[in-house]
C-alpha cells in the first residue's frame, strides 16, 4: 500500500514573516507541501523571492512580499496584499526576529539594541496581529503562532533585551488568545532552544563542530534542534488537530527548559 503525505492545508491562506531563511523558510516549505497558498514575508527580496519560486518549482503555491517588521505601515500594507493576493487568511506564523546582542549584562545592554529589539520582536508581532486578526474575524476565524523562544520563558544572563521581547510575545499572545477565543481565533506560541539557522550561527557559532557541541550539550536530547522540528510543531499548532489549544506557549527545547 502507498501512503501520501498528508495535505491539512489544501487551499488555506498562510502568512509567515521571516520567511527569507532558518525556521519561517523551513515552516513556509512545510505548509506549501501540504497545499497551502503561503504569503512569504521578509526584508531580503533577493532571498524571499529565491525560496518563493522554489517552492512554485517544486508544484506549491508561494507568493514573497517585501516588508520590514519595523515598520507599522508596511504591516498593514502586508496583510493587506496577502488578503488581495489569495483572498482572505487562514493562518499567521509571526516569526520574523533579531537577536540583538547576547553575553552583555543589563547595566551593559545597548539602548538602541533595546530599542530595535522590541520594536521587531514585540511591537513588530503586535501589529501583525492587529492586522490579522480583524481579516481572520471577517471570515470567522483562524490560528495565529507568535514565535517567543526559551528566552521568553526562562532566564539566561546576558540577554535582556531580547528577554525582554521574547517575554513580551507570550504575554501578548495570551491576552489575544483570550480576547478571540470566542469568535474562533487560536492564538498560541512556540518557544525554541536553539535551532540551527543565521541566527544561531550567528550568537552561538552553530557552524563550528566544537562550538556545535558546546550548544548540544545544554539540551538533555544531546543536540540542536533543526528548523524542521519547529515547523512541524507550527504546522500542528495551525491544523484542526489543535483546535482546543489556545493561550498556549510550547517548547520546543530538547528537554533544556524542564
Ligand atoms: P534567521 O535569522 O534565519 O531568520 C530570521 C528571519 O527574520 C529572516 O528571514 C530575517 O530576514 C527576518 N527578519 C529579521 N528582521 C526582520 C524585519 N525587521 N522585518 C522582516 N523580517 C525580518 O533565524 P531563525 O532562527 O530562523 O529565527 C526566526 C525566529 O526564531 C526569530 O524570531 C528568532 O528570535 C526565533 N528563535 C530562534 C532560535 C534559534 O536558535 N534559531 C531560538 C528561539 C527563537
Amino acid at each position: 500500500m502507498t501512503t501520501s503525505a498528508p495535505r491539512r492545508f489544501e487551499d488555506k491562506v498562510v502568512l509567515i514573516t521571516g520567511a527569507s531563511s532558518g525556521i519561517g523558510e523551513a515552516t513556509a516549505r512545510a505548509f506549501a507541501a501540504e497545499g497551502a497558498n503561503v504569503f512569504l514575508v521578509a526584508r531580503r527580496a533577493d532571498k524571499g523571492e529565491s525560496v518563493a519560486s522554489s517552492i512554485r518549482d517544486a508544484g506549491g503555491s508561494a507568493v514573497f512580499h517585501q516588508a520590514d517588521m519595523a515598520q507599522r505601515l508596511q504591516i498593514a500594507d502586508m496583510v493587506k496584499a496577502c488578503v488581495e493576493q489569495f483572498g482572505g487568511l487562514d493562518i499567521a506564523f509571526n516569526n520574523a526576529g533579531i537577536d540583538g546582542v547576547f553575553g552583555l549584562h543589563t547595566t551593559e545592554h545597548p539602548e538602541d539594541v533595546w530599542d530595535e529589539l522590541l520594536a521587531i520582536n514585540l511591537t513588530g508581532v503586535w501589529m501583525c496581529m492587529r492586522h490579522e486578526i480583524p481579516e481572520m474575524l471577517r471570515q470567522g476565524g483562524g490560528s495565529i503562532i507568535n514565535m517567543a523562544s526559551m528566552a521568553g520563558v526562562k532566564g539566561f544572563p546576558g540577554s535582556s533585551g531580547y528577554a525582554a521581547s521574547k517575554f513580551g510575545v507570550v504575554g501578548i499572545t495570551k491576552a489575544a488568545a483570550l480576547e478571540f477565543a470566542p469568535q474562533g481565533i487560536r492564538v498560541n506560541a512556540v518557544c525554541p532552544a536553539v535551532i540551527r539557522s543565521d541566527m544561531a550561527e550567528r550568537v552561538f557559532g552553530t557552524e563550528d563542530a566544537e562550538k556545535e557541541a558546546t550548544a548540544a550539550a545544554w539540551h538533555p536530547i544531546g543536540r540542536i534542534g533543526e528548523a524542521s522540528e519547529v515547523a512541524d510543531v507550527v504546522l500542528w499548532l495551525a491544523s484542526d488537530q489543535a483546535s482546543f489549544v489556545t493561550a498556549e506557549t510550547i517548547k520546543i527545547d530538547g528537554g533544556l527548559g524542564a
